[in-house]
């Protein structure tokens, strides 16, 4: 890397806005000590799609996925709808009267939906939530079946840009070395017309086993592999880092220079994806 490119680089870590998701979370407080998530609640552990990275159903095979209800903090600024499961499994009118009920509980709250974006209906969603995340991990209907496990690809890009007429819309993308790598320009095209591209680094979990078989272990390892892929394809769509790993690195560029940091390398194996959180309470 030249030095005029290091330079860009460090101006783009500088200069790059938390997602909106992040905004309240105590992963961006730097003086949270053991930040967790901000809260969520959790609709059903179950999903339509088999995506070949998921950490869900990896905790759903150990037992450890959440029952559904409402998890964390009983004072919320923001809430998750899911972090495990599809929410929109059980209907999007469901999902609404999830989401007029957290409203009704605790008054001015933000509520951000995580969905793959095949199974809501963008007309009876509309704005009822201030942001939704769609994940979308490829770049054209063949390699969207291989990742994803079924044929939604036209449906999740159909949904992406009537969802981003109605509200605050984030299109969520695993960054996968070897994988979706050579499809990120095409997603960051869709992604375009959302507010945000955010580019989640890999967890991996061993049990997926098709993930291991395709995945390029130290790309997906390498923070500079990240990094010069979040820089490239700012150019085509609004990029964002997950916000505890931004206040990371921009912790280290304070010690470091950016070339250090582009080759740092973190362990991106998990071993038990877990709740963090307490249950609360739920709905039904
Ligand atoms: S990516 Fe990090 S900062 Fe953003 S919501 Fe998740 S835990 Fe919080």
């Amino acid at each position: 890397m030249t030095l005029i490119n290091a330079a860009k680089i460090r101006k783009f870590l500088e200069n790059l806005p938390y997602p909106a998701h992040c905004i309240h979370c105590q992963g961006i407080d730097e003086k949270a000590e053991n930040p967790v998530h901000h809260p969520s609640y959790e609709v059903t552990p179950s999903c339509n799609l088999r995506c070949i990275f998921c950490y869900s159903r990896i905790a759903e095979l150990k037992g450890a996925a959440p029952k559904p209800g409402y998890y964390g903090s009983l004072n919320p600024k923001a809430i998750t709808i899911s972090q495990y499961g599809e929410p929109f499994v059980v209907g999007t009118e469901r999902v609404v009267k999830i989401i007029r009920k957290l409203r009704e509980r605790f008054g001015e709250v933000r509520i951000d939906i995580q969905t793959n974006g095949t199974l809501l209906d963008p007309e009876i969603l509309g704005n009822e939530a201030d942001i939704v995340m769609i994940s979308l991990d490829a770049g054209s209907r063949e390699s969207y079946v291989e990742i994803a496990g079924r044929d939604y690809f036209k449906k999740v890009v159909e949904n992406i840009r009537r969802m981003s007429e109605q509200t605050y819309t984030a299109v969520r993308t695993v960054f996968m070395p070897g994988v979706n790598d050579y499809e990120l320009e095409r997603i960051a095209e869709i992604a375009s017309i959302a507010e945000e591209l955010f580019l989640q680094p890999i967890s991996i979990y061993r049990e997926n086993t098709e993930l291991m078989r395709r995945l390029d272990v130290e790309r997906a390892e390498s923070l500079g592999e990240y990094i010069k892929t979040a820089y490239r394809l700012s150019e085509i769509a609004e990029v964002r880092i997950p916000g505890c790993l931004l206040l990371n690195m921009r912790w280290f560029l304070k010690e470091y220079d950016v070339g250090d940091l582009l080759l740092v390398r973190r362990d991106a194996f998990g071993s038990m994806p877990i709740m963090q959180r307490d249950w609360q309470f739920s709905f039904d």
